[in-house]
């Protein structure tokens, strides 16, 4: 809201201005100077009259376009100014003149956000703008440039003056700091004791931080809400500027009747040629990156950790187009019969092969397509690629082995997966047991009931269960009591440390094949890198191995998939009745041992 006097100010000004609101991406006029007024020879009713239907006639046609998409980009890109030059009258009778318009954002008192545009002909020299501009701010500083609750400049005098602060402190020989810093836990403190005890403490705030200031030409600004900017000299080291802020909150704390949690800070230490705007940046990100950690007060920006977090904001904000574009690619990995070598299915592996950043692997993008509950679309859309590729390998005159997907615990929340697999598969033609839902087991100890009853209702369909990353450590072996697994696979962290602490994982590795014989439960190994490990498989009989030693994960068009290279007749891979001789010999051996 723009405040009476702030009404008037602007009103007043001898410069040819108007302040906008933006609604929906379109710009009202709410107030216009007397020195648009006098441009357009018109009242001030009659201007906004005039401005609410368009101004028709004033610009140049040929410039009218170009005027716009300017505009529009300011206004919804939220640049931060406008700067153009275009062909304009100040009378349908006059001839067009070329017009420079700047516009910038400009804050109210209260916070608000207006679009401020000016407008200067050509002929105006630069110098008279300039005088002009810094007349209206020198007598209306105290309007412009002070935040009515606190008495600390605003956030317009920081984007107005904060670089020759910076420049001063430099002068001097100093190390320019630039700090964002927040109240913890504001807006609970209003609702607990009003707005009016909200803005004391907003005054204790500033007060101490004014207090705390070390050079002489550093700032305390006040910027939205709870935000105060602080542009000082950097003095010791990242710890003791931590210590400085916890007494700062001792004191905060103690005049504001231990309330209030006091402040906490991310900071940016400016190089050489850092300008202020980056520096606000890089100390948002840092005071971002603290969250909701009540343990840490004050985070320095360090390139590295904002390497991450635009890396985590890129794949949140592609996730669509990867989907879309097909960036995502399923990458297969063959598993074979341990005793004979002979591929007998895939496990499909996600990866983001994007096209600036390269391969992007799973472990990257899925914790964070988990945290923002996106996975089940990256497990569907997986299906629906394994599904189409089918026919692929069929052309190729390759068997059709089952292809194992991954599954979250979350999709189920999202999607009734049973159904949606139905209509995939359907789609395709192919038989439920084409695809293995392979489940982790910390999803599996950790799920809701809603999840175990759709991998029940899954089970009973006749899809087959696999249990993924078994051993790493989250449940016990009586998760075989209340689900039906049709197959365990061994974490890798198991075959790699096989003879860590005297062996204790071969002990380990071959009791509980042992026990999953016991229970009819089939075995497979991931991870098996070396000729050593595969000999111990076979010794343990573990029925099925997975691993770089075998295949890595590989795209459909890679060679293992061709059937030029082994023949028409596959004999890289078992026959139907090879594998079910298989079967019961190893089901056999369980029950003699
Ligand atoms: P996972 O399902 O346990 O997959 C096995 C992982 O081990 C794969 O990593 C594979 O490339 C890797 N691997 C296989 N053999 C070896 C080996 O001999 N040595 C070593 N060091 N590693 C080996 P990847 O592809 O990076 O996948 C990591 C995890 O990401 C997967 O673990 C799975 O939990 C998850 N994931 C991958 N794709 C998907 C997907 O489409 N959906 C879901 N929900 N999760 C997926
Ligand atoms: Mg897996
Ligand atoms: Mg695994």
């Amino acid at each position: 809201m723009i405040s009476e006097s702030e009404r008037a100010a602007y009103e007043g000004c001898q410069l040819p201005l108007m302040l906008c609101s933006v609604v929906d991406g379109h710009t009202h006029a709410e107030v216009v100077s007397d020195g648009l007024c006098r441009r357009f020879g018109m009242g001030r009713e009659e201007l906004h009259a005039a401005l609410r239907a368009g101004l028709q006639n004033y610009t140049h046609p040929d410039d009218a376009a170009w005027l716009h998409s300017n505009t529009e980009d300011f206004i919804n890109r939220r640049r931060e100014e406008l700067d153009v030059v275009f062909r304009d009258r100040s009378s349908p009778d006059e001839p067009y003149k070329m017009v420079h318009a700047v516009s910038r954002w400009q804050k109210m008192a209260d916070g608000s956000e207006y679009a401020l545009y000016a407008y200067f002909d050509m002929d105006a020299t630069e110098s008279a703008i300039s005088r002009l501009f810094t007349q209206f701010a020198d007598e209306q500083s105290d309007l412009i440039y002070t935040d009515p609750i606190t008495g600390l400049k605003n956030f317009n005098y920081n984007r107005q003056f904060s670089m020759d602060h910076v420049e001063r402190i430099r002068a001097s020989g100093g190390v320019p700091m630039f700090m964002m810093l927040d109240i913890k836990g504001m807006q609970g403190y209003n609702q607990a004791f009003g707005y009016t005890n909200g803005d004391k403490l907003l005054r204790i705030v500033a007060d101490e931080l004014e207090r705390a200031r070390v050079h002489a030409d550093g700032m305390v600004v006040r910027g939205n809400d709870d935000d105060f900017f602080i542009l000082d000299a950097f003095k010791g080291d990242e710890k003791a500027i931590a210590e400085k802020l916890r007494q700062i909150n001792e004191r905060i704390k103690d005049r504001a009747y231990g309330l209030t949690n006091g402040l906490r800070a991310g900071v940016c230490v400016m190089d050489d040629d850092t300008r202020t705007t980056t520096a606000m940046d890089r100390a948002r990100t840092a005071l971002r990156e603290i969250g909701d950690d009540m343990t840490v007060l004050c985070r320095f920006y360090s390139a590295e950790k904002d390497e991450i977090y635009w890396f985590r904001r890129y794949i949140i904000d592609n996730l669509d187009t990867a989907l879309k574009e097909n960036w995502i690619r399923v990458f297969y990995q063959p598993f074979v019969r341990t005793q004979t070598g002979k591929l007998v299915g895939l496990e499909a592996l996600a990866r983001w092969i994007d096209p600036r950043r390269g391969v992007i692997p799973p472990n990257d993008f899925i914790p964070l397509m988990s945290r923002f509950h996106q996975i089940w679309r990256l497990d569907l859309y997986m299906v629906e690629q394994v599904c189409r590729e089918f026919a692929v390998r069929a052309e190729a005159g390759l068997p059709l082995l089952p292809v194992t997907v991954n599954f979250s615990a979350q999709d189920f929340d999202h999607v009734d997966i049973p159904a949606a697999l139905d209509e995939i598969m359907g789609r395709y033609g192919l038989e439920r047991d084409n695809i293995v839902i392979e489940i982790t087991e910390q999803d599996l100890a950790t799920g809701t009931e809603h999840f175990h009853e759709q991998l029940r209702a899954l089970h009973a369909r006749g899809f087959k269960l696999w249990l993924d990353d078994f051993g790493s450590g989250y449940s016990s072996l009586s998760i075989f009591s209340q689900f039906k697994i049709d197959r365990v696979k061994f974490d890798m962290e198991l075959i790699r440390h096989l003879d860590d602490a005297g062996g204790a994982n071969r002990r380990i590795l071959r009791a509980l094949n042992n026990v999953c014989r016991e229970l009819g439960i089939r075995t497979l190994c991931e991870g098996v890198e070396t000729q050593a490990q595969h000999d111990f498989l076979k010794e343990i009989d573990c029925e099925m191995a997975q691993g770089f030693l075998f295949h890595k994960p590989r795209p459909i068009e890679d060679s293992v998939f061709k059937a030029k290279n082994i023949g028409k007749s596959p004999t890289n891979f078992e026959t139907k009745d090879e594998r079910r001789a298989l079967c019961d010999a190893w089901l056999n051996k369980g029950k003699e041992s």
